[in-house]
């Protein structure tokens, strides 16, 4: 019998997998068409190669994508909940790409598209970081970690994951840390707060050790050439419909039951809410809310050979669109994606605690975004005078977040590589990203919470940040510009503090044909908060299910190869050699000692490529 395997190098890596047993006949459901979703059928399709007339999935919203969104909405104009940083380490994501056809480049993979781009048009961020309206902050390059704080880092990074069930970050980390550029890249970069889980931050140093050399330019990202709706769910879908996968859309799943038999768990049954009407505004599109109002309801029976694939809650389930002149509004209660796991979870607590998760969310917390869209040429030049690029150049703008070090909202904008629309005019418009990590305190320049702010005020207060000059600012926002907020109040949910056991498995301990993927599945190593971990937690699940016999790449090991780990301590301490960095009394003798007796060795190479002697 085949079980589930990671591992690394080309072998694997370029292998294809025999077509495991038993696979002819099943068929599979999947709840939810987000990326997890997306990827798992393609896994069944190309490496279980189970038929892909055989799978079947439903999706509560009128469209796929999930989380991963971007649309041009008829009443609203150009949205994005988000963008998506990405990396050359995110395995799965890679191994998935590299068999999509992609839609816009002929006879090249989504991967080679996006492989091409980065090389011809390589990311940077040149302005990671301003103050007091407009400039650039000082020590921009450096982490301005004081010793006592990279100690922290090392201390919660040396903590094994099952004694930090429940902490939170700021049980770990004083204020030197929380002053520090680490702590303001960090924070902004991923969504953290410091109410957030320490295990997930915890995870995250681990997992992006490699990271710490590149923070202040972020030079490590990769972007997609449109946002993630286009470049990414669209050519996913147009595989998986190529191959005979049904899409069922205005489909809410209301349950899945699941039969105990002393241990063995089997999904005998499915109830579904079909064609209902969405409880979002006209024109709400991107995806916000669940089915609230009629349709009807449908059973399907599940065979015991038929596989079912949940993904369990959703950052984006419940969130709203305002427009320029008014705030998005605030709901919680719409959506399948909490509902269903709550349902399951609450007969069987193998399936997790999705109320760790989605109640109790601090108010400190970042719920909004907003898509700017710059209607003519008055707002551009601000944003050449920080970057030092023009925007309509078609190359990289900011390469990620530009943050506000000293806004109240903690304040931060994005402009990737323009269009960031194939149906954008580039010549008249361009596209900015707007988010704010404290929803509980006032602006700066305007006076409300993030929260409160219709779409002109959340370009007003960046505007003012931006340093245009105060009796210019509202009218450029209203006329300059059409911002669409929107609030996601879920949007820093796989961030809660969490104890093990909180996610359920990929696969439940005795489930024979269920499984859950997405970020709040659990597996071991990896990030939530992205796409990768979607994706992960999809191949894993179907190889384990479906006893593919092939390893599932393993998370890039960054943090067992000891010249990155001595890299990121070179840049940790703002790039010292070791006798630079202070040491606790008595330190400096232990390190002499000890560089006598590493010298002409392996070990003494090793320091001297990390520059630390
Ligand atoms: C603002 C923002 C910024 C982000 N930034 C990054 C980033 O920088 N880098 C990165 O890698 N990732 C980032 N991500 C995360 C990444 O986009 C998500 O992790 C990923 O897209 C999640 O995909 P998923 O399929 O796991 O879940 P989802 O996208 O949540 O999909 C779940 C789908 O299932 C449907 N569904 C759920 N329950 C039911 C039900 N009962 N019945 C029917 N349908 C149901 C939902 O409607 C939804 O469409 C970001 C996300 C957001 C929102």
């Amino acid at each position: 019998m085949v079980l589930m395997y990671r591992s690394n190098g080309n072998f694997e890596a370029f292998g294809r997998p025999l077509k495991p047993e038993g696979v002819d006949g099943r068929k599979a459901y999947f709840v939810g068409a987000g990326l997890a979703s997306l990827a798992g059928a393609v896994f069944l399709v190309r490496d279980a190669q189970l038929p892909g007339s055989q799978i079947t999935i439903f999706e509560e919203l009128t469209l796929p994508g999930g989380s991963a969104d971007g649309i041009l909405d008829e009443h609203k104009g150009f949205i994005i909940r988000g963008g998506r940083e990405m990396e050359a380490h995110f395995e799965t994501l890679w191994d998935l790409f590299k068999s999509i056809p992609s839609l816009d480049t002929p006879d090249a993979t989504v991967l080679d598209e996006m492989y091409w781009l980065n090389k011809t048009d390589p990311s940077t961020n040149p302005v990671r970081a301003i103050q007091n309206r407009g400039e650039h902050i000082e020590h921009m390059p450096d982490l301005t970690l004081t010793p006592k704080a990279v100690q922290e880092i090392l201390t919660l990074a040396l903590t094994r994951e099952e004694d930090l069930d429940d902490k939170r970050i700021d049980e770990f980390f004083g204020e030197e840390f929380f002053a520090s550029n680490f702590w303001l890249y960090w924070a902004t970069m991923f969504a953290f707060e410091p109410w957030a889980s320490a295990m997930e931050m915890r995870r995250y140093l681990l997992r992006f050790i490699h990271h710490i050399a590149t923070l202040a330019d972020l030079s490590s990202l990769r972007f997609t050439r449109y946002n993630q709706y286009e470049s990414l769910i669209k050519p996913l879908v147009a595989y998986l419909e190529g191959h005979g996968v049904t899409f069922q859309y205005a489909t809410q799943v209301l349950d899945v039951l699941v039969t105990d038999q002393g241990g063995t768990k089997t999904v005998t049954e499915m109830k579904l809410l079909v064609g209902g009407t969405t409880g979002g505004t006209e024109g709400e599109a991107g995806g916000s809310a669940g089915l609230t109002n009629g349709g009807e309801e449908q059973t399907i029976a599940v065979a015991p050979t038929d596989l079912v694939f949940i993904t369990n809650g959703s950052i984006t389930e419940s969130s709203t669109f305002g427009d320029n002149d008014n705030p998005a509004p605030i709901v919680t209660d719409r959506g399948g994606a909490w509902a269903l796991w709550k349902t399951m979870a609450e007969r069987d607590r193998a399936f997790g605690r999705p109320e760790k998760f989605s109640e109790g969310i601090p108010e400190a917390n970042w719920t909004i975004s907003a898509t700017v869209t710059l209607t003519d040429d008055k707002i551009a030049p601000y944003i050449e005078r920080l970057t030092g690029r023009d925007p309509r150049s078609g190359h990289i703008i900011t390469g990620g977040p530009c943050n506000i070090k000293d806004s109240s909202w903690l304040y931060g904008f994005t402009m990737s590589r323009q269009p960031h629309f194939a149906a954008q005019d580039p010549e008249k418009e361009l596209i900015v990203w707007l988010y704010g990590l404290y929803s509980d305190k006032p602006g700066d320049y305007i006076k409300k919470t993030i929260r409160e702010c219709a779409g002109w005020e959340l370009t007003a207060e960046w505007l003012y940040h931006l340093g245009v000059p105060v009796d210019e600012i509202d009218d450029l926002a209203k006329n300059s510009a059409s911002t669409i907020p929107c609030n996601m109040p879920y949007i820093t949910s796989y961030f809660m503090p969490r104890a093990a056991g909180d996610r359920p498995l990929v696969v439940p301990e005795g489930s024979t044909n269920l499984a859950f993927i997405g970020n709040f599945a659990e597996t071991v190593r990896d990030t939530v908060f992205t796409t990768e971990y979607s994706v992960r937690t999809a191949m894993e699940a179907v190889y384990t299910l479906l006893k593919v016999d092939r390893g599932v790449p393993e998370v890039f090991a960054s943090s067992f190869d000891v010249r990155m780990l001595m890299n990121a301590l070179y840049y940790l301490n703002d790039q010292k050699p070791l006798h630079e960095i202070p040491l606790p009394f008595g330190g400096r003798l232990i390190e002499k000692a000890a560089l006598a007796k590493i010298k002409g060795t392996y070990i003494e190479e090793l320091l001297q490529d990390a520059r630390l002697i």
